[in-house]
């Protein structure tokens, strides 16, 4: 945070300007219940926090901007609005509303996460906005005020907060943090296009209908295999890939057969095991070196399958002030 010199009266010594990093995440493991009577899918993930990081500013205003919020895009894009559709705009609201600050904010927002790519970059910029404005504003929130107020604009905001690996139950909004050690490399094989979230649940449903009517009554998502957070705590990452699982994924290759030839590509260059990020349409590569994952992203990028290649180390920190 940068002190301003000139600040007078009850703003002596606060800063003018907070800059939060926060990450994109992918889910080792994401097991999808059927639809509650509200919509929403209760379901059993792990996320872990991965070193592609978005960066959201927040600035002071003159004291006559009358409390408007407003976002500027430090790399301005066709898929990002930027008025209150925007997670970022919605995030500063709700925190001003819940605080009762009537000030308001410019918010510059710099993201690395792809955007609809599953990997939740509009939730890490939520998180860092409810971070920055926190700081900015002086409202003082402890980190389980800014969790109960991350669920409430969605179910992947909370984890950004957090970072590093977690379980989330519930809509994946209540976390426990998982013990690990170690560093995973990732490949991140990005598509031309996103998938709406919501395009890809409805796929599911539609695809579970048919195994529900086949098997009784509808599935409750399977808790976390027991394998998969030994594998954690040893930091083994060939363990890890045997039980990376994503039950969206057939819903999303539905949607986008053509990701299996990515998956199929990243495997044969070497990945441990490559799936689909979240929602895809991101195919997430675990590589078992720093090598191998060179070796990959070559791969990838040579194939012509893909928009872009991105490398991330993983496990990194949550949503933190870094200026
Ligand atoms: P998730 O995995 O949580 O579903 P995602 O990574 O697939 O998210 P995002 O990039 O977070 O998808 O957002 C998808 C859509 O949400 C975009 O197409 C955009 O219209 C809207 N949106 C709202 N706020 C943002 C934001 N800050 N950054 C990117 N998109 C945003």
């Amino acid at each position: 945070a940068v002190p301003d010199p000139d600040a007078t009266g009850p703003r002596a010594g606060s800063a003018t300007s907070v800059r939060v990093e926060a990450p994109g995440k992918v889910n080792l493991f994401l097991s999808v219940g059927a639809p509650r009577p509200d919509g929403y899918h209760p379901l059993t993930t792990v996320f872990q926090a991965v070193r592609l990081i978005e960066t959201v500013t927040a600035r002071r205003q003159a004291l006559d901007a009358r409390g408007r919020i407003t976002l500027t895009l430090a790399d301005p894009d066709d898929a990002v609005p930027t008025d209150e559709r925007n997670l970022v705009v919605r995030a500063a609201r709700l925190l001003a509303e819940a605080t009762g600050v009537t000030e308001g904010v410019d918010l510059l927002l710099r993201k690395r996460v792809p955007v609809a790519g599953g990997m939740a970059g509009g939730s890490a910029d939520a998180a860092a906005t409810l971070l920055a404005c926190n700081h900015l504003w002086g409202t003082g929130l402890g980190l389980g005020d800014l969790l109960d107020l991350a669920a409430r604009l969605g179910a992947d905001v909370p984890f950004p907060l957090m970072g590093a690996t977690a379980l989330g139950h519930g809509v994946g909004d209540r976390l426990t943090p998982l013990m690990g050690r170690g560093t995973y490399q990732w490949v991140f094989a990005l598509s031309r296009e996103g998938l709406s979230t919501p395009a890809v649940f409805t796929r599911f449903d539609e695809l579970s209908a048919t195994r529900v009517a086949d098997a009784g009554a509808p599935a409750a998502p399977a808790e976390v295999p027991e394998a998969l957070t030994a594998a954690l705590r040893a930091g083994d990452a060939e363990a890890l890939a045997d039980c990376l699982a994503n039950d969206l994924q057939e819903a999303a290759l539905d949607l986008r057969p053509e990701l299996a030839e990515v998956i199929e590509t990243a495997e044969r260059a070497g990945a441990l095991r490559a799936i689909v990020s979240g929602s895809g349409p991101t195919i997430a590569a675990l590589a078992p070196d720093s090598a191998t994952a060179q070796r990959v992203a070559r791969a990838l990028s040579a194939s012509g399958q893909c928009a872009d290649v991105v490398r991330a180390d993983a496990p990194v920190a949550g949503a933190r002030v870094v200026g």
